[in-house]
């Protein structure tokens, strides 16, 4: 029997690794939280709101998948890898924004395994168990708006966003992925995940979302991720890791594919390129890309901006945090905070 602790289990992921866990005599929810929802009698231990890590103590779980959205989900990351304690990790916010406070918890934690749940890195780290990876090749679906330009996006509304053509998810991810900053969060996931510099993390467009990654290696050859888009997939693989268990998603019809690959558009969809200098960068540069993001993805789901003042809002903030590496929780904190403060300044 494997023990899960599942944190953000009312959300998009939350759901369906509940329905996981249920159909997997080896699993036990023995855990869970929310965050505004309360969710009584879902697991024996239950939390709606707050800090999760005395729920964690109490519940000593044998793995903890972190589902949570946003930079709300630290605590429990950082639990899970200073406690080594496996973690399956769909939260990217909280390694992008902890980065290397994060890896070393993990080594203090005696490294224990980060399986990532987001389907790109899963494809990437089973991709990666055929050999070194010399370079790492993220897709991407290019979101509803691929092919726009930025006039035609200038009033497109949230209600447009979050119609995304191959993936059903929450919707901060959703905005995420209509702007390409989720594919920008998830270069800077795979620098944390897999330890390569950035200019060896590429990023193409695959618009049915059936190739999920791709590694190369020295010798020229390639190894490729291939699945129907289901987010069971990714989310039972790291749950049962090193296993396999079997899960609902039909065998991929191969007749029935298109495969085409696009450069993505990164004049347009800006947040993908200033991802990936806030990366270049490093210290908490991340950390503000992403607090920043978070506020201006709540402002436009709330009406308050435009599309395109995503970006444009984003980069500002950029300009103006002082960026500097972190030397501890408290100090990554600071920076989240100044970037959210910092926000609401070039706003007005
Ligand atoms: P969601 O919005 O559907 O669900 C988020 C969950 O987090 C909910 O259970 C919510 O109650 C909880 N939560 C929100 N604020 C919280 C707080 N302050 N404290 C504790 N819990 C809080 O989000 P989602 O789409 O399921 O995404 C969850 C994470 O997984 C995100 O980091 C996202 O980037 C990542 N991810 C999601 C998908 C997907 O298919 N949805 C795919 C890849 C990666
Ligand atoms: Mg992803």
């Amino acid at each position: 029997m494997k023990r899960v602790a599942l944190l953000g289990a009312t959300g998009s992921v939350g759901r369906q690794a509940i329905a996981v866990i249920a159909a997997n005599d080896e699993l036990e929810l023995v855990a869970a939280t929310s965050g505004s929802t309360p969710i009584d009698g879902l697991a024996p231990l239950t939390q709606t709101g707050g800090d999760p890590t005395d729920l964690l103590e109490r519940a000593a779980p044998d793995v903890v998948l972190n589902a949570t959205v946003g930079f709300a989900g630290l605590p429990g990351t950082i639990w899970a890898l200073e406690h080594g304690v496996p973690l399956a990790l769909a939260n990217k916010e909280s390694l992008v924004a902890a980065g290397d406070l994060a890896l070393d918890a993990r080594r203090r934690g005696g490294t224990g395994p980060l399986i990532p749940v987001d389907s790109e890195h899963s494809a990437l780290f089973q991709c990666a168990l055929a050999g070194e990876p010399e370079a790492l090749v993220l897709t991407a679906s290019g979101g509803p708006f691929r092919g726009r330009s930025a006039s035609e996006l200038s009033d497109v509304t949230a209600a447009d966003a979050l119609e995304h053509p191959t993936w059903s998810m929450g919707a901060k991810i959703t905005i995420d992925s209509a702007t390409l900053a989720n594919k920008g969060l998830e270069v800077i996931e795979a620098h944390y995940l897999f330890g390569l510099p950035y200019d060896r993390i590429e990023v193409v467009v695959q618009p049915t979302s059936v190739v999920h990654g791709l590694v190369r290696f020295r010798d020229g050859s390639a190894v490729a991720h291939v699945g129907y888009p289901d987010m069971q997939v990714p989310i039972s693989y790291a749950l049962t890791y090193p296993e396999r268990a079997p899960t609902p998603v039909p065998p991929l019809d191969l007749t029935s594919l298109t495969i085409e690959f696009h450069e993505p558009d990164v004049d347009t969809f800006r947040m993908l390129a200033l991802a990936r200098e806030a990366g270049e960068r490093g210290g908490t540069f991340p950390c503000a890309f992403n607090a920043a993001n978070e506020v201006a993805v709540s402002a436009f789901l709330d009406g308050r901006i435009g599309f395109l003042d995503i970006a444009a809002l984003v980069e500002d903030v950029l300009a103006r945090v002082d960026g500097g590496p972190a030397r501890d929780l408290l100090e990554l904190r600071e920076a989240d905070a100044q970037a959210r403060e910092l926000m609401e300044t070039v706003w007005a």
